[in-house]
C-alpha cells in the first residue's frame, strides 16, 4: 500500500505521537484516483503498507491497540482455567500436567500482551528497544512452550504407542530448539519461522491417531485448525487491516477450544486408562 508509505517514512521524524492522526497525504494522483481521500484516511487509521523485505511491519495506533486487547483479554478467563483444571485433576500426574498446561497457557497471553503493551507505547517514540526486542523474543518463544504443554497432558494420559512415547519428549527438545533459534536468529529468517511453528505445532498429531482413546481428539483438532487458519493472517500485516489482532483472535479460540477438550475428556477419572490411585489405598495395602 504506497499510500500509506508517507506516514512510514515520517515517523522517523521527532513528532511521530501526532502522526498516527494526521491525514495522510497521497503519493500520487494515481492513488487518488485508486481509493479517494477518505478511503485512504480509513486505511491509513487501520493498516499501513506492507513492509518491505527485511523490514518490519509498523502497526498503526488503532492495530496496537487491538494488539494488546485481544490478548490482554484471555488473562483472566486463562487464570480462570487453570483454577478448573486443576481443580478437576484426578491424581498426581494429571495435576502435574495441568499445572504445565495452565502455566504456560497463561504465559503465552501474558507474554503477548506485555509485549504488545510497550510496542504501543514506545515504537512510535522509537524508544527502549533493548527491553521491546526481549520481550518479543520472549513472546514468540512462549508459543513453542505452549505448543508442547498443550501436547504434553494427551500424550502422557493416553496410551499412543511408539509414536506418542517418543514425541512426549521430543517437544520439549523442540521447544527448547525454536527457543535457542529465537534467540539467535530473531525475525531473521521470517518464513522459516513460520515454518518451524508450523512444523512443531503439527508434527506430535501423528501419534493422536495412535491412542486408543481418542474422546476428545474432534475438540483437540478443531483447536488445531483453528490455529492454523490464523496463522494466515499472522502473515498478512499490511494486507488485512488488523491482521495481527485477528490471528491473536484464532490463538484465543483455538486456546479456549483445547482446554475445554481437556477439562471435558482428559482430566478425572479415567476408565480407559487407569492408573491406580495411591494415595487413595489403605494403609497396608501397599
Ligand atoms: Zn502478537
Amino acid at each position: 500500500m504506497g499510500s500509506c508509505g508517507v506516514i512510514r517514512r515520517a515517523s522517523t521524524t521527532k513528532d511521530e505521537d501526532d502522526l498516527f492522526l494526521e491525514e495522510p497525504t497521497p503519493e500520487s494522483s494515481e492513488d487518488i484516483k485508486k481509493l479517494g481521500k477518505e478511503d485512504l484516511t480509513t486505511k491509513c487509521l487501520y493498516m499501513n503498507r506492507r513492509p518491505g523485505k527485511g523490514e518490519s511491519y509498523e502497526p498503526t495506533h488503532f492495530e496496537h491497540l487491538a494488539n494488546v486487547g485481544t490478548h490482554g483479554i484471555g488473562i483472566v478467563p486463562s487464570l480462570i482455567a487453570f483454577y478448573y483444571i486443576i481443580d478437576a485433576a484426578h491424581r498426581e500426574l494429571q495435576y502435574t500436567l495441568m499445572f504445565v498446561y495452565g502455566v504456560f497457557t497463561t504465559m503465552l497471553f501474558l507474554a503477548s500482551t506485555l509485549y504488545h503493551f510497550f510496542e504501543m507505547l514506545y515504537r512510535p517514540v522509537k524508544q527502549k528497544q533493548r527491553l521491546r526486542y526481549y520481550l518479543h523474543i520472549c513472546d514468540r518463544a512462549v508459543i513453542y512452550l505452549f505448543i508442547a504443554a498443550s501436547y504434553t497432558p494427551w500424550l502422557a494420559l493416553r496410551h499412543c504407542g511408539y509414536p506418542g512415547l517418543n514425541l512426549k519428549w521430543m517437544i520439549w527438545v523442540f521447544a527448547i530448539l525454536g527457543i535457542l533459534y529465537q534467540y539467535n536468529f530473531h525475525e531473521r529468517y521470517k518464513s522459516l519461522e513460520t515454518a518451524l511453528y508450523i512444523f512443531v505445532a503439527g508434527l506430535p498429531s501423528v501419534a493422536m491417531f495412535t491412542m486408543n482413546d481418542r474422546t476428545g481428539l474432534d475438540l483437540m483438532m478443531i483447536g488445531g485448525l483453528v490455529y492454523m487458519f490464523g496463522v494466515i493472517f499472522f502473515k498478512l500485516d499490511g494486507v488485512v487491516p488488523f491482521a495481527h489482532a485477528i490471528w491473536h483472535v484464532h490463538v484465543l479460540l483455538g486456546a479456549a477450544v483445547h482446554t475445554y477438550a481437556v477439562y471435558v475428556s482428559l482430566i478425572g477419572p479415567d476408565a480407559n486408562n487407569p492408573v491406580p490411585d495411591v494415595s487413595r489405598w489403605p494403609d497396608g495395602e501397599l
